[in-house]
């Protein structure tokens, strides 16, 4: 069992991180399987290094250890642009030039009916679908043509097992369910790739048996496990764990500084307490 936590160092960790990190390192203690950390740091305007050196002390303090070198997606861009080669090559992938006001405006053109959303936000309604990759041009985004995949796929179901408590059991994911993810960004304009294929890329690269994640997430690994086949990547076994909310039941978010784990750990709290908070049993 290979295990990863996989932060965004956009802020500081709080709870919430240190459930999903406390989740992950006890599950693969039980299973005697290995804890990796994963800096995922593609978004660079949005990440800085106080934020990533935060991660390595806020999860010391936690008792949690790892094995070096960590990777930093950041250095793994290579990885990514031969996949999106290969999802081009198949001819899954076009260029799209849309803003998000273009998608907005195309969307609530009449003709257009109700905008449907998915796992990312409105379905992309197609604007740019039959342009070629030849075509593309500096600052265009990549996306993955659905239609095409469906072509691809003719018919096949995908399939992936869920551990976590609330959608526990095997999913399958049928041709309308591709059609409810829509044309998703592989490639972002500014930063050439995205969160879906650099997530799909890594895992399969450091042998992810098990991925431990929130349940905000649960709604994306459609498209993880759709981009596993396309790619010929192994499919992991998903555990989406409850997420940390507030006394108000809103989810804790990074802005939040006061559950923030370095603002608890001076306020003399201890990575006990933390657990006993969190419902988990002691480390
Ligand atoms: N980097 C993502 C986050 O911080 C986690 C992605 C994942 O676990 O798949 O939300």
């Amino acid at each position: 069992m290979i295990i990863r936590f996989a932060p965004s160092p956009t802020g500081l960790l709080h709870l919430g991180h240190a459930y999903s990190a406390l989740v992950a390192w006890d599950m693969a203690r039980a299973e005697g399987g290995r804890f990796l950390l994963r800096i995922e740091d593609i978004d660079r305007p949005r990440c800085r290094a106080e934020y990533e050196a935060a991660i390595y002390e806020d999860l010391r303090w936690l008792g949690l250890d790892w094995p070096a070198p960590v990777w930093r997606q950041s250095a793994r861009m290579a990885a990514y642009e031969a996949a999106l080669a290969r999802l081009a090559q198949m001819g899954l992938t076009y260029p799209c030039s849309c803003s998000r006001s273009d998608i907005r405006a195309a969307l609530s053109a009449p003709q257009e009916g109700a905008a449907r959303g998915g796992p990312d936000g409105p379905l992309y309604p197609g604007t740019c679908r039959g342009r070629s990759m030849a075509e593309r041009r500096p600052g265009d985004a990549i996306r993955l043509d659905m239609r095409a995949v469906a072509r691809h796929l003719g018919g096949r179901v995908l399939a992936f097992t869920e551990t976590g408590a609330r959608h526990a059991g095997r999913h399958r994911i049928g041709a309308a369910d591709l059609a409810g993810l829509g044309d998703i960004v592989l490639a972002r304009r500014d930063i050439g790739t995205s969160y879906h294929l650099a997530v799909v890329v890594d895992d399969a690269a450091q042998g992810i048996t098990h991925v431990v994640r929130g349940r905000d997430l649960f709604a994306a690994t459609p498209i993880h496990v759709l981009l596993q086949h396309l790619l010929g990547l192994p499919t992991p076994i998903y555990h989406h764990h409850r997420l940390i909310r507030d006394e108000n039941g809103k989810r804790l978010a990074k802005r939040d500084g006061a559950r923030a784990l370095a603002t608890l750990r001076a306020q003399g709290v201890s990575p006990a307490q933390i657990r006993r908070r969190l419902g988990l049993p002691a480390g």
